[in-house]
């Protein structure tokens, strides 16, 4: 039988650039993502025809960014859940759009990866040859998964971006792992934190907003496109936010693309229903529009890296009537984060003090150390564990977690390095 080796083709040391190749008697690789600077930064490559089964487990940029580069030239199966190919469209020409000097491939590509796809449901099998694929819900975003592979008498779980917390668009993760693994790859993102207890945090967060309208202020909440624009909107919904509100850009698209799955989110009719309600901003002269009343700004990018969101900042962040609401990861060098640390924003290449309220309410779509340790509770057997997809501070929590609490042989891979299994 083949040894089977897992190598770390991204960089498990950051919040991005996820790309993991599990090779044995055959080679899987499981998602091919950027890091998001500029410009952006890719995983080591890996000839196509050296991969016989390509799969991706959610449509972020950090996990899909590079995947059009494998199909340049070469036609590899991929296996995905139908979502994460609509969303991950989206993404891509997005990306194309703002990045696409950078990038190495073209829209095309990105078409050639969906002509080579398989959709795949969570809890059912794909096998191609010896291997064996089953997908188990991450309720990370719409379509997200878990990945199980069976391959040479080894069982490898890959938790993907993962959260085993309820929240309004969607279900927690699927634990239920019915049979022992020889290894784990599991994310750390917020492996170092505890999350405010939700209910509370969306009470808090709809009474701070709609004191900003009452006060004849403008609320805007940078977020990203896919799910948590519809998390935000959700909550707003269930907690009866009574002013207006407006979803302005990709995140409009997103909500379409998911209305369209309705098998991927918790409530379709609920969200079909708060998004009739809402005001949908197409075009610059609405935006214009928009900024003239109080109200509620639902608009990406969710690190004001682009976007709608950083038209209305601009508009905005002069005014103490009005409030920013951060409401998701901030990477370390984004707009965002240079927002909450400094209070500071980049216009023009100049720095300007923002004089709106700025809040910072994380309604995560990754789960925190308490959730991390589930998981870990529902492993049988004594897999090894390879911690990545975390700041360093995150990846040295769970190693302590999973090596001092559990007993577990983890590691804290680096790029490049190899494993065997
Ligand atoms: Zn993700
Ligand atoms: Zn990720």
């Amino acid at each position: 039988m083949s040894r089977v080796v897992i190598s770390f083709l991204g960089d498990p040391d950051k919040v991005g650039r996820a790309a993991y190749l599990i090779r044995g008697s055959k080679s899987i690789l499981i998602d091919y993502g950027v890091e998001l600077t500029k410009p952006p930064k890719f995983p080591i490559l890996v000839p196509p025809h050296y991969i016989d089964l390509f799969i991706l487990s959610h449509s972020h940029l950090d996990h899909i960014g590079a995947a059009p580069t494998l199909y340049l030239h070469g036609n590899i199966p991929a296996l995905m859940t139908k979502p994460t190919l609509e969303l991950g469209e989206l993404l891509i020409k997005d990306f194309i759009k703002l990045s696409g000097e950078y990038l190495p491939y073209e829209y095309l590509d990105f078409m050639n990866l969906a002509n080579n796809t398989h959709f795949l449901t969570y809890k059912k099998n794909f096998s191609i040859n010896d291997v064996s694929i089953t997908f188990l819900d991450a309720g990370h975003i719409p379509g997200s998964c878990q990945v199980i592979v069976e391959i040479d008498g080894k069982r490898i779980l890959y938790t993907g971006d993962i959260n085993t917390y309820d929240t309004r668009l969607q279900n927690v993760a699927d634990l239920n792992y019915e049979e022992e693994f020889d290894a784990v790859i599991i994310e750390s993102t917020y492996a170092a934190d505890v999350h405010p207890p939700r209910k509370k945090l969306e009470r808090l967060f709809v009474k701070t907003a709609e004191e900003v309208v009452e006060d004849g202020g403008i609320a805007l909440v940078p977020a990203f496109a896919v799910g948590r624009s519809q998390e935000i909107l959700l909550i707003l919904y269930h907690r009866k936010f009574s002013y207006n509100i407006t979803m302005d850009g990709m995140a409009l698209e997103a909500t379409k693309i998911l209305l369209n799955n309705p098998g991927y989110i918790k409530n379709y009719k609920v969200l079909k229903k708060a998004f009739k309600k809402i005001r949908k901003v197409y075009r610059w002269k609405e935006r214009k529009k928009v900024i003239k009343e109080p109200g509620l700004i639902i608009a990406p990018a969710g690190m004001l890296g682009g976007g709608a969101a950083v038209y209305y900042i601009n508009k905005l962040y002069k005014d103490p009537k009005n409030a920013i609401f951060l409401v998701g990861y901030q990477a370390p060098g984004s707009p965002g984060r240079n927002l909450l640390e400094a209070r500071k924003l980049k216009i023009e290449e100049r720095e300007k003090e923002v004089v709106a309220s700025i809040y910072y309410m994380q309604f995560s779509a990754h789960t925190d150390s308490n959730g991390l340790k589930k998981v870990l509770s529902s492993l049988r057997g004594d897999p090894k564990i390879y911690i990545v997809h975390g700041e360093r501070r995150g990846r040295e929590a769970l190693y302590r977690i999973a090596s001092e609490e559990y007993g577990f042989k983890a590691y804290m891979p680096m790029t490049g390095e190899k494993y065997e299994v």
